[in-house]
């Protein structure tokens, strides 16, 4: 079995020491019990990874003095940058979670004319869910949280890369999979639906409609519906 993986911002070089704190120090003294001499893996969202070993506990195991065995530098995969209407309440969790696992590089929160008005305030809590499902999954790079935004500002800043709007009535999404290492934008609606000039808007931008299937699929389940179809493109 791997060794748990914990985040560390600032990774040093093998050699070096650093310390963990605050939950990460935490989660691996109190829930995952590591002890002085064990090995742990570190990663600083960006593509950094290292093995550290635990040469001291400090603070009520609050701080982790961790001694950096191994270091390297992960590549960035693919950019794929999900900008999607908020679910409500805990659906939010499930969409960021399962998201940031299927390869979510960036999460715009997408302010559409029938959505729920989509705030800031949320985007601390965003990034702890990623950076769960990160550890989780062992991905290396920390999905980045963008400021909301609407549909035709998102599709209009995707210049040179393929944006795909998820809507009932556009093409078949199987027609335009083979995108295999160019960035993907994908956008989802809301529960009541984009509007047709909202369509209109970011396909005049370069935007491609996209159909999942007959079924009316709910936010988050449309949104890792086209994730994992991309990620399986790029298998
Ligand atoms: N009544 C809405 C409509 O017809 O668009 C349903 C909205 S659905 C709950 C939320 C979002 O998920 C939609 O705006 C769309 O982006 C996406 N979606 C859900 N099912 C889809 C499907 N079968 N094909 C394409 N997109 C879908």
């Amino acid at each position: 079995m791997s060794d748990p993986l914990f985040f560390a911002e600032h990774l040093p070089l093998a050699g070096e020491r650093c310390v963990l704190a605050g939950d990460e120090a935490h989660h691996a003294g109190a829930s995952r019990r590591l002890q002085v001499g064990d090995t742990l893996s570190l990663f600083d969202g960006r593509g950094g990874y290292g093995r550290a070993r635990l040469v001291r506990a400090a603070a009520r195991g609050r701080e982790l003095e961790l001694e950096v065995l191994e270091r390297r530098d992960a590549p960035a995969p693919a950019p794929v940058h999900l900008a999607c209407a908020l679910p409500k309440g805990d659906r939010q969790s499930v969409l960021l979670d399962m998201a940031t696992q299927l390869g979510m590089s960036r999460f715009t929160p997408l302010a559409c004319e029938r959505s729920v008005v989509a705030g800031a305030h949320g985007a601390a809590r965003w990034r702890r869910i990623c950076l769960e499902a990160c550890k989780q999954s062992r991905r290396l790079h920390l999905p980045v949280i963008e400021a909301p935004a609407a549909p035709a500002e998102v599709a209009a800043a995707a210049s040179g890369g393929v944006v795909l709007v998820a809507h009932p009535s556009g093409e078949p999404l199987r027609h335009v999979l083979d995108v295999p290492t160019a960035p993907v934008t994908l956008l989802v609606g809301p529960e009541g639906g984009f509007t047709e000039e909202e369509v209109t808007q970011a396909a005049t931008l370069g935007a491609t409609p996209v159909a999942l299937g007959e079924a009316i699929l709910r936010i988050e389940t449309a949104a890792v519906a086209m994730l994992a179809a991309i990620q399986l493109s790029r298998s």
